[in-house]
């Protein structure tokens, strides 16, 4: 399924693009909070399963913004609980919702 146009995480709306922020970028993807603007890098992301990884990593980066944990994180702490949320929090509400809807 390709990426969609935009999330809402929070109640905020982020445009969702495939492309690198800047010319030359080797990350997967990245957020910009203040343009509210998801990058998911399709020169990394060689699959769509990728891109999708990518961009609920970048949900997770959204979320916290949203929430305004993400001012009061230092260096590598935003990254922990990013993955955390990735790897751990949306895979068991994705299993829930499955569950829940039959
Ligand atoms: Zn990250």
């Amino acid at each position: 399924m390709p990426l969609p146009k935009s999330v809402e995480v929070g109640g905020i709306k982020f445009k969702v693009v495939r492309g690198p922020k800047t010319k030359g970028d080797d990350d997967f993807g990245e957020i910009d909070t203040d343009k509210r603007v998801i990058y998911v890098n399709p020169l990394v992301c060689k699959t769509e399963e990728t891109e999708w990884m990518t961009l609920k990593h970048e949900v997770a980066h959204a979320a916290l913004y949203v929430s305004g944990i993400g001012y009061v994180l230092k260096g590598k702490d935003e990254e922990a609980l990013v993955r955390m949320l990735e790897h751990i929090m949306m895979p068991s509400l994705e299993k829930l919702t499955l569950l829940e809807n039959g």
